[in-house]
């Protein structure tokens, strides 16, 4: 019997979820991998209803290869998605393994459920395989949205496959059998599963790209720290996180020496090669600590949650004592920069903007001081109050000339 409008709309439904996933590509979405799995797919379920009695077995072979196919692809897509990927011989060889059994079930049994059963079982297989280990390691909301789709398709195909061994089905003819409740259901699983899966490749995409543009807004280009604005949204979330208005987290505020005179004497470009190497510095106590920003210009912040003021000026005096030491070779071999740094403490309760104005006064008493030191200072009424402590070397000229000033050390 041919088949109907009703029974094409099956594939075309699916060709046509394929279509918008390999068209997302051009709105810019890393979507064709997705696209190009359900394409697979939609072409075995359109070869499924193809009335061709003189092809069989060959026709069941290849529309299910299709459909397994389509299931492999969707599964590495998944998976290209962690480092980690499965090898390819295991899918090669459970689609071989399918095709073979599709082939004795049709030619030695002329048995359409067991046909449908070795390929409902070898796309559960595929799917549980792949999906298990990326479930254990989600990390974003995006992978939770896809575990979350592939475990669903996965126990629709595993009950399917029960209910395929549990239920007595008459003896159906090939022909007969995709008519029948049995194949109409296979049919129905196929569509389901591939727009839930397409929902979900949406969302998850969206998801990552809005991601991708939030950390580039939150980001400084030139050094990978954290921008003004990054700063600004990690202290919206203080209480969030391991930074806690509650608990005491040293604050360091650095400033480059001169750096306007840098600029002007070796150019704009070697200038952003200064600032870069400065958010170098810092980007390995971010790593470890929590938060390291450039918040304009030559000016950067480091906080570091659960710090007192002795190991927070230790760690601000490490990086200056690293950036006077640094080779400026070819452009200006002979030159040594420096930095100045405030360093405090939030109090318990404190607000974090008093904390950083506090930071920007020591910072400016170590301008005054001479420029290449560290001035540190708790809160009026905290336990080290008063304690601004001078650490450094004798203070360089106020304004030495980069290219002929003798080193700093
Ligand atoms: P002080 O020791 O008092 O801090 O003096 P300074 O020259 O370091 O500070 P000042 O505020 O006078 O100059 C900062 C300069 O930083 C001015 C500006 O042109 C330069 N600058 C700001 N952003 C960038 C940048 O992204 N790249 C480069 N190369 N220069 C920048
Ligand atoms: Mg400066
Ligand atoms: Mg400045």
């Amino acid at each position: 019997m041919p088949a109907t409008l009703l029974e094409w709309s099956v594939p075309a439904a699916i060709l046509l979820c394929a279509t918008g996933l390999c068209a997302a590509r051009f709105v810019g979405f890393n979507t064709l991998r997705w696209g190009c799995a359900l394409a697979c797919l939609g072409t075995g379920y359109a070869i499924m209803l193809v009335q061709a009695s003189e092809l069989s077995p060959y026709k069941q072979a290849v529309e299910d290869a299709f459909i397994l196919g389509g299931v492999i692809l969707a599964c590495r897509a998944l998976q290209s998605r962690r480092r980690g990927q499965t090898s390819c011989y295991v899918d090669v060889a459970v689609l071989l393994a399918s095709t073979a059994m599709v082939i004795v079930s049709v030619v030695l049994f002329a048995s359409a459920k067991l046909e449908t059963f070795f390929v409902q079982a070898c796309c559960a297989f595929v799917i549980w395989r792949s999906t298990l280990p990326f479930a254990r390691q989600v990390e974003t909301t995006s992978d939770k949205v896809l575990a979350t789709a592939f475990l669903f398709i996965a126990l629709v195909l595993t009950g399917q496959c029960v209910l395929y061994i549990g239920a007595p089905t008459p003896l159906l003819a090939m022909g007969e059998w995709r008519t029948s409740v049995w194949g109409t259901l296979i049919q129905y699983t196929g569509l389901l599963g591939s727009i839930v899966l397409t929902f979900a490749v949406f969302i998850a995409t969206s998801y990552d790209a809005i991601e991708k543009y939030r950390r580039q807004a939150h980001t400084d280009a030139l050094t990978g720290l954290l921008n003004r604005q990054g700063l600004d949204s990690l202290l919206a979330s203080v209480s969030r996180g391991a930074l806690s208005e509650a608990a005491p987290t040293g604050v360091i505020m650095a400033d480059i020496d001169n750096f306007k005179h840098i600029n002007d004497v070796f150019g704009h470009a070697f200038g952003d090669t200064v600032l870069a190497r400065f958010g170098a510095l810092l980007r390995p106590k971010a790593d470890a600590h929590l938060c390291a920003a450039r918040l304009g210009g030559e000016e950067f912040l480091l906080l570091l949650p659960g710090a007192t003021l002795e190991s927070a000026t230790a760690i601000a005096e490490e990086i200056r004592a690293n950036f006077v030491a640094q080779r400026w070779a070819p452009h200006a071999p002979n030159s040594r920069f420096t930095a100045s740094i405030g360093v405090t403490l939030t109090q318990a309760g404190e607000p974090f903007a008093h904390a950083l104005k506090r930071a920007d006064d020591l910072l400016y008493t170590a301008k005054r001081r001479g420029r290449n030191c560290t001035v540190a200072g708790a809160a009026p009424g905290g336990a080290a109050h008063g304690l601004a402590r001078f650490s450094g070397m004798p203070p360089p000229p106020s304004r030495p000339t980069p290219q002929t000033s003798p080193p700093v050390r």
